[in-house]
């Protein structure tokens, strides 16, 4: 993954570092600490032959990276992608250490990948991948040590596979060695909406405290996936927020009367595209991004919010549901502009959350109510908005800086009681 700048590519380890390095200088960080920071602790490169179809043998290579332990087991999905570097796994595997550590959770970070195209692989094939990857991963992965979880093209299925590869292995079921799983084998109830869950309680929070009334908000969604449409759902269910537009890959649609979002994911789901929904009018990916709106949620893909489009941003809140979907240029002029942005490490935190959750449920053998998921959740993240409103107002920086800087000390805390740094 890299992030498109004005004359340079700039990679997302790069950014990853750039932010550790401000944030440590506001926190007045010993260099040497700063340098545990900026590195991962531990780093998988793995190299698995595994058998296609029509009867070849093809060798994948595949990473996992293990970014910070100080917090708790390291924690972080798996991503199927033929763009996967283990550069980008790093980067993940950071963003993974600070998301875990604002929300509160008993988490490090980390991230795996494999370079391969889920798209043009067989569910055979894709299954025999994910055991030989799972095999050659878990002399490292555990339920006590580093528990991945779905990302990028990998699902419920893939992590039953996973979850069987390393039962089989220890010779008895161990549900807690991966989240995301389904249903019938340990998964949480709430798990398909906590992220987009999140990302409603958070900006209620941010709503409350600059006076929006969500009844009466408008609201635009980039991305119609499991996050933007679910967002879309919740807003609209639970608050009567109006949901004015929506996109996905090929365009997007809007009526400032408002759009029903589960009868534009049945439109999506018959015709493979929000476009062309009754009552609408066509706006493209970029234009979606200008709407005049009360809050904004981005939850498609990096890069969205660049220092060529933030000056047009007219929403007074920026609900990062995807993850990385503002450049750092573009963090500074919503900031100058006034917009409250909901930074990804917290806004769609409520995935994670969920995920810990199911750990949790997994390692009792014992299982909650939907009702018991959701107020949980509602606690953990009005938590941990309230925490990083309060040090953003206090060290007058933004949401992205204050969330960081709550993150950052809450490892550098860890470091400091264990004694690992003296
Ligand atoms: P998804 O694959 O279900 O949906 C992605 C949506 O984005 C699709 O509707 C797709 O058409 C659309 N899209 C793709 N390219 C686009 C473009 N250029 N412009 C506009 N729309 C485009 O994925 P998801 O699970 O909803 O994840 C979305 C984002 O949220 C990602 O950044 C992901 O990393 C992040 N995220 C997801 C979760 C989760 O629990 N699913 C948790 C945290 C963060």
């Amino acid at each position: 993954m890299s992030i498109q700048r004005a004359s340079e590519k700039v990679s997302a380890f790069d950014i990853a570092q750039a932010q550790i390095d401000a944030v440590g200088k506001r926190l007045d960080l010993d260099p040497g600490l700063l340098e545990i920071l900026k590195r991962p602790n531990r780093e998988l490169t793995v190299n698995f032959p595994v058998k296609m179809d029509d009867g070849s043998i093809k060798v994948f290579t595949g990473f996992r990276v293990q970014y910070n332990q100080v917090l708790g087991p390291f924690k972080g999905g798996i991503r199927y992608h033929p763009d996967v570097t283990l550069e980008e796994v790093r980067a993940l595997a950071a963003w993974m250490t600070w998301k875990c550590a604002v929300i509160g959770l008993p988490y490090g970070g980390a991230k795996g990948g494999v370079i391969c195209n889920p798209k043009e692989m067989s569910p055979g094939e894709l299954e025999r991948l994910t055991r030989r990857f799972t095999s050659e991963i878990s002399i490292i992965i555990g339920p006590q040590k580093d528990i991945p979880a779905p990302d990028v093209y990998t699902d419920a299925q893939v992590m039953a596979w996973v979850m069987d590869t390393y039962s089989m292995n220890e010779g008895y079921s161990v549900p807690g060695v991966v989240t995301g799983k389904p249903l019938v084998i340990g998964g949480s109830k709430g798990r398909e909406e906590a992220t987009s869950r999140g990302v409603m309680y958070t900006t209620r929070e941010a709503a409350r405290n600059l006076g929006i009334d969500l009844a009466k908000a408008e609201i635009a969604v980039q991305g119609y996936g499991n996050v933007g449409y679910n967002a879309a759902r919740l807003f609209r269910q639970e608050h009567g927020s109006k949901i004015i537009a929506m996109s996905d890959s090929r365009g997007g649609v809007y009526n400032p009367n408002g759009l029903d979002p589960e009868e534009v994911m049945l439109h999506k789901a018959k015709t493979g595209s929000v476009i062309g929904f009754p009552e609408t009018d066509h706006v493209s990916n970029e234009e979606l991004l200008e709407i005049d709106c009360d809050v904004l949620v981005p939850a498609a893909l990096e890069g969205a919010i660049t220092a060529s489009n933030a000056r047009q941003v007219k929403a007074k809140v920026v609900a990062e549901g995807a993850n990385g979907p503002t450049t750092p240029e573009a963090d500074k002029i919503l900031f100058k502009k006034g917009i409250t942005l909901i930074p990804d490490i917290l806004c769609n935190a409520g995935g994670v959350t969920v995920s810990y959750f199911e750990w949790v449920q997994s390692l009792q053998h014992f299982f909650w109510s939907f009702e018991e998921v959701k107020k949980r959740l509602e606690n953990v993240m009005v938590k941990a908005f309230d925490e990083v409103w309060e040090m953003a107002q206090k060290e007058k920086v933004d949401m992205r800086v204050a969330a960081y800087m709550v993150a950052m000390k809450k490892v550098v805390d860890a470091y400091k009681i264990r004694g690992i740094y003296p």
